[in-house]
């Protein structure tokens, strides 16, 4: 079983990872947790070069490449042989990520984000994907409350991520049958009451 976790900057996904987690390992599900970008040490490296403020901003394309360079390495390294060996793998962001800002937020064709994932991923996709969900006025406010220092996409407008919402949501209505869309403004109580109701299909199989 292969589960991703999306959303836009201060929706709570490490949060709500966390405790997805906890309910795997009550369950006695052999899962690893991983995370795009990154997962190996080289696609950490990779993250490393797109998340800093070096000296030189990536083109949108170079972004879009490295995303999917750092992609290729943690399917061939960690996702694939962990669930060759039975392991269920749940990852913090994937390929819709991919859609949502370098598509959405950026601009990338649609058309070349697809073709990169079928060579990429030959056909592998999440069985399920949870999309938390909210306003991006509010996800900001809990951004700036969590006071850490922006990274570089975080530093970006509110129309940036008004379209990185927008596409992830057109990503949810595009694939039904693998995705579920979280209301994420609602109490951390009522957040994860949905997560477990769209979990309990995967967990009674
Ligand atoms: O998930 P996390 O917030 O740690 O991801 C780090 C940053 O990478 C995010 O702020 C997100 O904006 C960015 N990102 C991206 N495109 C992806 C995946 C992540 O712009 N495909
Ligand atoms: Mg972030």
């Amino acid at each position: 079983r292969f589960i991703t976790l999306e959303g836009g900057e201060g929706v709570g996904k490490t949060t709500n990872l966390n405790w997805l987690c906890e309910q795997l390992t009550t369950a006695g599900i052999p899962f690893i947790r991983t995370r795009e970008p990154g997962g190996t040490p080289l696609a950490e490296a990779i993250r490393g070069l797109l998340l800093n403020r070096g000296d030189e901003t990536p083109a949108d394309i170079t972004e879009l490449l490295l995303m999917f360079a750092a992609r290729a390495q943690h399917l061939a390294r960690v996702i694939q042989p962990a669930l060759n060996a039975g392991q269920w793998v749940v990852c913090d962001r994937f390929t819709d990520a991919t859609y949502a800002y370098q598509g959405g937020g950026r601009g990338q064709d649609q058309q070349v984000i697809e073709q990169l994932e079928s060579l990429v991923q030959q056909g592998l996709e999440p069985d399920l994907t949870l999309l938390l969900d909210m306003p991006v006025e509010l996800a900001s406010q809990r951004v700036d409350q969590r006071g850490q220092q922006r990274d570089r996409f975080e530093q970006e407008q509110q129309a940036f991520f008004q379209r990185v919402r927008d596409a992830y949501l057109q990503r949810a209505l595009e694939h039904p049958l693998r995705f579920r869309v979280v209301d994420a403004s609602l109490a951390l109580p009522q957040v994860q009451a949905q997560l477990t109701e769209y979990l309990q299909p995967l967990l009674s199989e």
